[in-house]
């Protein structure tokens, strides 16, 4: 990480952290925290969350490190009003709140935020039970009460009907066996939704290749140390069994575990693999939790008794006391980078949570990103590699569908090669996917009369038709609105075209081909939640369907033992934005894609249609080269100081009126920052120049890798005061340019 200090202390002003007031970070975007002073007898340690009153209104803060502001008289501060019955905020994670604040320009109040959302505070209600006395006294035993005694003899609180109910006794029983004195009301605890992972419930045997990496990976774990591991290694090759070797080895030595999943939601049958592996299902996190088992899971957490989270990205700011692992699954995906709020990047900054815990990080991915190659390369992480398929299963075999001399039927997608290869593949019994990374019906509606296309209302965007749901669609702000009779501009009516496929025109196509085929559609809004994705997945494990629909959801890390063919409706859809990333992207998806195919006995083989066979992403592909790619395009980017060989940070302007959206990229750029090794280009509008009706311009500043861009940003940006309305949102590292 190149980035050093955290926050700067105002230490100079008062280097002690005084007795008489403390400093309270309040989850809202103030610049850090206010003091506010101890009223007497009481006393504050930081990490303690405390009321405290703003605005005439008692908010929950932290109490934090250091005096923030100039030294005020403490008989003007306002009291802490109360400490909240919560555990303290562990100091690793204080300083993660203050890294995150530093690297990204957000506030600490703003990332604090992140970590306090949770409205985990209060503690989960648990229900009045009975306890057994500690000392009972001599008492009459009628069969009944001994009955309950030995019921109660492990000395577990329990619920009057619990204990009933155990004991075969009525109510009358118990009530005189508390007059007794022989038992005393107890809280009984709350259940957790999850168990103790056993580290030794089944150990798996391993092939010699997996049993040498597993072995340093625990190591690694044992030695409670920060490192940084690359765990690579084709699709299908023991990866995810390996890590979860150091998970044991973590478990075994008592500390936390902590693995990040870009989309949580398609994680089924990730935690049913890890209850085969240690017994019981981990804790899990992430935004769809009902409150209750959120405030449960985040105490479980605080207080150690959650010793392993699978979680989104918003797991990272979790109270760990004790966190001994941070694994990161599939670390390539760029859904780790979290657009909305504070902007951050989860793979950079979980290997930034192991440092501020002493522990080690594992990245795990086939296809890693070129970042953390580079970090590789420059010895800054060790790289773990396995080489082939677990138990013999081939990688499938990739070829090309040249569309320019096998074209699909007019008004079709799928071309014949394809066809046929389908039709083989179901007439032997085996299932068979289709890929194409757009949702809904047709990206385009135009008027065949008029040529006018159907546009967002707020968004330079066209509106997506989905026609299972007659409406159209926009895919940047959710704006819907029904399928128009006629054409809005020419008035023609039955001029509206759809124009290109998304995977509902492939699902028709495929329906009029393939009538027999059991189909299963997997998009994003065709299956919401964590549930129908199990589903889903447990279908298609059975048997029960044979042709798979699917958009990049189907990418993700699913293991699909029958499924032998994988057709790619469009493989040239990624490359077409023309980013910095779109070659990467579209190997890394492509070949994730690609790696669900021949998982086991049989070899699976996978089709590309394509109108450029040679661009060098597709040659990547088919070659199984991905080393080639990787050096191909690191050699592209190095010379010009891009990513992962230099570095970057855009501003987003953004404005009610394109006017005022102008003047500030303008009065921007005229501050620009100049120097030896950094260049800012634009202001230019941005490619969505207008989001849910706000205009917006785009400033990159593209540094060389040794510079670190937050103090150029914060120069530059206190140099320009904006006008009202105007909003510049900062984003170090973007992933996405639009
Ligand atoms: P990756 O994470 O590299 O894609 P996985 O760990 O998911 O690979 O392994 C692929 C499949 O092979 C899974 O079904 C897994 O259970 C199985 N597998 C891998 N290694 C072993 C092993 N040593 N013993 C039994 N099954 C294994
Ligand atoms: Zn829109």
């Amino acid at each position: 990480m190149p980035y050093e200090p955290p926050i700067a202390t105002n230490g100079d002003l008062l280097s002690e952290f005084s007795p008489g007031r403390v400093p309270v970070l309040l989850p809202y975007p103030f610049a850090g925290p206010f003091d506010y002073a101890v009223p007497p007898h009481a006393a504050y340690e930081p990490g303690d969350i405390v009321l405290v009153p703003l605005n005439r209104r008692q908010e929950a803060g932290v109490v934090w490190d250091e005096p923030h502001g100039p030294p005020v008289a403490a008989a003007r501060l306002k009291p802490v009003t109360a400490r909240l019955d919560a555990p303290p905020m562990p100091a690793a994670l204080r300083r993660f709140i203050d890294w995150v604040a530093g690297y990204t320009l957000a506030t600490q109040g703003e990332v604090l935020a992140m970590a306090l959302r949770v409205n985990a505070l209060s503690a989960p209600v648990a229900p009045p039970g009975w306890q057994l006395a500690p000392h009972p006294p001599d008492a009459r035993l009628t069969p009944a009460r001994r009955r309950a005694l030995s019921v109660m003899g492990d000395r577990a609180p329990r619920t009057a009907g619990e204990l009933a109910r155990l004991a075969d006794i009525g109510p009358s029983v118990i009530r005189g066996m508390a007059d007794a004195g022989l038992l005393l009301p107890a809280p009984v605890p709350v259940p957790l939704p999850f168990g103790t992972p056993d580290a030794g419930f089944v150990t798996p045997v391993l092939s010699p290749d997996q049993a040498a990496i597993a072995t340093e990976l625990a190591d690694a774990a044992r030695a409670q140390k920060f490192a940084v591991t690359l765990l690579d290694g084709v699709t299908g090759s023991g990866k995810t069994e390996v890590y979860l070797e150091a998970v044991a080895a973590c478990l075994a030595a008592g500390r936390q575990t902590l693995i990040l999943l870009p989309e949580i939601a398609l994680s089924a049958q990730f935690l049913s693999r890890f209850e085969r592996r240690f017994g019981t299902a981990p804790a899990v996190w992430h935004s769809d939790l009902t409150s209750r088992v959120r405030r449960i899971t985040w105490r479980a957490v605080a207080q150690g008794q959650a010793s392993v989270v699978v979680g989104a990205r918003s797991a990272l700011f979790l109270p760990f006391p004790n966190l001994g692992l941070v694994v990161v699954d599939e670390e390539h995906e760029t859904a780790f980078k979290q657009e909305d709020g504070v902007v951050y990047h989860a793979r950079d900054m979980a290997v930034v949570r192991a440092r501020l815990s002493d522990a080690p990080a594992i990245l795990v991915s086939a296809t890693p990103s070129l970042e953390t190659l580079a970090n590789v390369e420059a010895s800054r992480y060790r790289r773990l590699s396995l080489a082939h398929r677990h138990a013999g299963a081939s990688l499938p075999s990739v070829a090309t569908v040249d569309m320019r001399d096998s074209p699909p039927e007019r008004g079709k997608f799928l071309s014949p090669r394809l066809v046929a290869a389908v039709e083989a593949t179901l007439a032997a019994g085996e299932q068979a996917m289709l890929f194409l990374n757009r949702r809904g019906y047709a990206p385009l509606t135009l008027c065949r009369a008029c040529g006018h296309r159907l546009q967002c209302p707020n968004c330079t965007a066209w509106l997506v038709e989905h026609r299972a749901l007659k409406r159209l669609t926009c895919h940047h702000c959710g704006h819907a609105e029904p399928i128009p009779p006629a054409c809005p501009v020419c008035k023609a009516e039955h001029t509206l075209a759809a124009i290109g496929p998304g995977v509902e025109r492939i699902t028709e196509e495929a329906d009029a081909l393939f009538p027999t085929a059991r189909r299963l559609v997997m998009a994003s809004d065709t299956m919401p939640g964590p549930n129908a994705a199990a589903e889903a997945a447990r279908a298609i494990e059975a048997r029960e369907i044979d042709l798979i629909i699917g958009t990049q959801i189907v990418a993700k890390g699913w293991h699909f033992p029958h499924l032998t063919l994988v057709g790619v409706v469009d493989a040239d859809l990624g490359l077409a934005g023309g980013d910095l990333r779109a070659a990467e992207r579209t190997v890394q998806l492509l070949h994730q894609v690609a790696g669900r195919a021949g998982r086991a006995e049989a070899p699976g083989r996978v089709l590309l249609q394509t109108f450029s066979p040679d661009h060098p992403v597709m040659r990547a592909l088919v070659a199984g080269d991905l080393a080639a790619f990787y050096a191909h395009e690191g050699a592209a980017r190095r010379p010009g100081h891009w990513p992962p060989y230099g570095r970057l940070a855009a501003l987003i302007v953004s404005a009610d009126t394109a006017d005022a959206a102008d003047i500030a990229a303008r009065d921007l750029g005229h501050a620009a920052p100049r120097g030896d090794g950094l260049v800012v280009l634009g202001p230019a509008p941005a490619p969505l120049a207008v989001l849910r009706g706000r205009h917006r311009r785009r400033l990159l500043l593209k540094t060389r890798r040794d510079i670190a861009v937050q103090p150029i940003l914060r120069a530059w940006l206190a140099q320009v005061t904006v006008g009202r309305g105007v909003r510049v949102d900062v984003d170090v590292d973007p992933v996405s340019f639009l």
